[in-house]
């Protein structure tokens, strides 16, 4: 799900990795990248339009920031879009005050209403609620057995169309025949039932049909009007590609609905339905569906989706916290240090752990970082304490010392250790290794190029 997409965003955004500002016609093949991606991953056309122009106005008028080079940017940007067309913040399920809460699910026939109305039940009763599952479904053969399974599976009761039955049916008449009776009465019947038995949420399953039809339409709509739901989902499968549009507007139409569940994200779908859905309907996506077990549902989080596309890990965290952490008026103080210059001194050194340690854990802040997984041992290893003894050392420095270091000799250096309480070796090993930093800064200089970030020294 989503790899492809996710392979060509990433790529994309490779291309502006290093550039120190971007060109107008940097934005515009970017965005060109962009477009071509959501497209081949079935996203409508109109979406694609409306996300891409946002996308690039924004690019064009982002304010330049010194806590995040171009490329990081765009990056934010384009975060930014997507959690906003997968439906902003995470909407969770609406209980009704007094209940049963009342779910009714909608959706085509194999959009995985009847798996999912087992998921639900188990991931309400997960959560101490006593859900109870209704099937309308009276269309299909089979449907009304397939979601005692479900429901068994689940480990919650069924109500099946025979009045005062909980979960006894008998699946002899079941095959192929209309004997259930009237969907609209059973659904009522289903709710007035959990309503005398005490159980706090009622989900419906509806009849779906292979495609859009005006009968299935009208009998959702009737069974709507009769159970008066607090919640109408809409179950879609994923795979459904750029069909996913016609037939979301449709239910809109027909039935309307509160949310919207995507099924089978576990396939190899390219995603199109997901980016389309909630933004042409407006309505939220609330659960996905990943599996055929009952285990397999996720309430849907656009912003953990969208990180989840850019495949960024965790960057957009570290993007977030760059930006809290820095301060603009040091780091314009640090460019002229630059420019002018001059030496890189331990009170600028000081600064940066500052910076650094506003940023939160060092440990996790690596593990946060892309490519840094492959180095969980020595991120293990990493002692935090070493930059407390190196804060230290700093701090055991004159004024005089923290801008001079050469002058640092060896009486100063056994001072500086007993200040602090490391050996000298340890003072040494810091002087030589913020002489190194010191020479490395000079020749960035030479070479022109200034860095993003402050670098640590070390
Ligand atoms: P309904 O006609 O809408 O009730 O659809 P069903 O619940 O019967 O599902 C149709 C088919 O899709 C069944 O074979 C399910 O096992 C399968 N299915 C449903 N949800 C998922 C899912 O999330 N992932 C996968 N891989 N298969 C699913």
């Amino acid at each position: 799900m989503f790899n492809s997409l996710s392979d060509r965003l990433t790529s994309t955004f490779k291309n502006l990795r290093g550039k120190g500002r971007l060109s107008e016609s940097d934005i515009n093949s970017t965005i060109r990248d962009i477009r071509l991606a959501l497209i081949d991953a079935d996203v409508a056309t109109p979406v694609v339009r409306e996300f891409t122009g946002r996308v690039r106005e924004r690019a064009l008028g982002a304010e330049v920031s010194q806590a995040l080079n171009p490329g990081q940017q765009v990056v934010k940007i384009v975060n930014e879009e997507l959690v906003g067309v997968l439906g902003g913040q995470t909407r969770e399920l609406q209980m009704a005050k007094h209940p049963p809460t009342v779910i009714m699910l909608a959706g085509l026939q194999g959009s995985g209403k009847t798996t999912f109305a087992g998921k639900l039940a188990r991931f309400l009763r997960d959560k101490g609620h006593f859900p109870v599952l209704v099937a309308a479904d009276l269309q299909r053969p089979n449907a009304v057995t397939q979601l005692e399974v479900v429901a068994e599976r689940a480990g919650v009761p069924c109500f099946a169309p025979e009045p005062g039955n909980v979960g006894g049916h008998d699946a002899a008449t079941a095959e192929g025949t209309q004997s259930y009776g009237d969907p609209v009465w059973v659904a009522r019947a289903g709710v007035g039932q959990a309503k005398v038995r005490q159980y706090d949420v009622v989900i419906v399953d509806t009849a779906g049909r292979l495609a859009v039809d005006e009968n299935l339409m009208q009998q959702a709509a009737d069974i709507r009007d009769a159970i008066q739901p607090d919640e109408v989902l809409f179950v879609i499968d994923a795979m459904i590609g750029q069909a996913a549009i016609e037939t979301a507007l449709a239910f809109q139409k027909g039935v309307d609905f509160t949310g919207v569940v995507l099924s089978k994200l576990d396939g190899d779908a390219r995603g199109g339905a997901a980016l389309s859905v909630a933004s042409v309907t407006g309505r939220p996506i609330m659960f996905s569906s990943i599996g055929e077990q009952t285990k397999d549902i996720e309430v849907f989080h656009p912003d953990r989706m969208a990180s989840r596309i850019l495949d960024m890990g965790d960057v957009l965290t570290l993007i977030e916290q760059a930006e809290k952490a820095f301060d603009r008026d040091q780091a314009a103080a640090m460019a002229r240090k630059f420019m002018d210059e001059e030496d890189f001194t331990f009170d600028d050194f000081l600064q940066q752990m500052a910076a650094i340690k506003k940023m939160g854990n060092l440990k996790a802040l690596m593990g946060m970082m892309p490519g840094m997984s492959g180095m969980k041992e020595q991120l293990a290893n990493l002692d935090e304490r070493e930059f407390d003894r190196v804060e230290a050392m700093v701090r055991s420095m004159t004024p005089f010392e923290r801008t001079h270091p050469k002058q640092i000799n060896g009486s100063r250096r056994a001072r500086i250790a007993g200040g602090s309480g490391v050996t000298v070796s340890e003072v040494n090993s810091l002087l030589e290794r913020f002489g190194q930093a010191q020479k490395m800064m000079r020749q960035m200089r030479r070479g022109g190029g200034m860095p993003g970030m402050p670098g640590l020294p070390g």
